[in-house]
């Protein structure tokens, strides 16, 4: 069952499924970003206002910066749940298996997503490929529930929507997403303080890392996408972490020229984890999904085996037929 914001009957019907239901599990995607987190614990404060029962359960810790925020440092991680409760809600997860957390099938699973390809796992699904993020979708279903927008709750869903459109850059963002923040800074979030928290946290060595990175980035010959790797030794070198990379591939894109980035990192012999970017109309969606990963037309990832050689050569080489069928360079 599939629905977009126009269509109310499946949100409708989650509401329902949640005022009979009193034991919750929320979880969402391995490696979980500021949409999953943020989804995630609004709906938590929502269903404990209305006197449920919440655990929120992840394979992966949170990103450090969002430790600061309500909830966040009582996120259980874990790989499998024995109790999945009376029903499981799954926020911002295309694929069943990208929880990354086992059990979570065995309970009656609520699906609330808006990545293109979602798989439709659940018994009820909710899919809005128009939300720019999953937390647009949670604000819609906090109001049909009949749920006061406390301060905790519009934080979370505005950290949702901050960081899923890359700070107000991605062309998912519609006059809903800031009729939805207005009303999250009326209900109390602070913009700034929530911008210094989520950007302006680094330690030295994330700043060192970014600059070794950025330093052995290449062009292709058109100069329109980039490529940037790290593995451990490097990170090690400048202090830093894989962690520490997080936010590091959209920089590239603020090159006028660049309409993609595809960032490469090393996590063992011959193993890497793929993430791109792009600009407008070219799709690495179509990429990623080519290797059993997903995402968004301008935001995807995937994971992929085969030498730094092999695999920069053949994903430039998809990336820039991707690029060539958005805008052909004129010649
Ligand atoms: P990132 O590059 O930041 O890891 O991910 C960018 C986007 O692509 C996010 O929306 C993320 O959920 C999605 N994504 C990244 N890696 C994968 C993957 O391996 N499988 C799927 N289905 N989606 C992914
Ligand atoms: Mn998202």
């Amino acid at each position: 069952m599939t629905t977009t914001t126009s269509d109310t009957s499946v949100r409708d019907r989650i509401t329902e499924e949640i005022r009979q239901r009193r034991r919750f599990v929320i979880s969402s995607h391995v490696r979980p970003d500021g949409d999953a987190i943020g989804s995630q614990l609004a709906m938590a404060f929502a269903l404990r206002q209305l006197g449920k029962t919440v655990r929120v359960v992840n394979s992966d810790v949170p990103p450090f910066p969002m430790l600061v925020f309500p909830g966040v440092s009582e996120i259980e991680v874990a790989q499998r749940v024995d109790d999945p409760g009376d029903a499981v809600i799954i926020m911002e997860c295309g694929d069943f298996a990208r929880t990354g957390v086992a059990g979570l099938d065995r309970g009656f699973v609520i699906n609330i997503d808006h990545h293109v390809g979602n798989t439709m796992y659940g018994a009820v699904n909710w899919f809005d490929l128009s939300a720019a993020a999953c937390g647009e979708m949670v604000f819609d279903l906090t109001q049909a529930l009949g749920v006061r927008l406390t301060p905790e709750i519009a934080t979370h869903i505005y950290i949702a929507i901050l960081t899923d459109t890359g700070s107000f850059h991605y062309s998912s963002i519609s006059s809903r997403t800031f009729d939805i923040c207005r009303q999250c800074v009326e209900a109390g979030v602070d913009p700034p303080a929530v911008a210094r928290s989520i950007f302006d946290s680094n330690n030295l060595g994330r700043l060192k890392l970014f600059g070794a990175v950025l330093s052995k980035m290449e062009l292709d010959p058109t100069g329109r996408l980039a490529t940037v790797w790290v593995d451990r030794a490097l990170a090690r070198d400048c202090g830093g972490t894989y962690e520490d990379t997080e936010g590091l591939i959209n920089l590239p894109l603020t090159v006028k020229e660049i309409q993609a980035v595809v960032f490469f990192k090393e996590l063992g012999p011959d193993e890497w984890r793929i993430s791109m970017r792009s600009k407008g109309a070219v799709d690495i969606n179509s990429v990623a999904a080519e290797f059993g990963g997903g995402g968004h037309k301008n935001a995807a990832g995937c994971s992929a085996q085969g030498t730094f050689d092999e695999l920069t050569a053949l994903f430039r080489r998809k990336i820039i037929e991707q690029i060539d069928k958005a805008a052909p360079l004129r010649t």
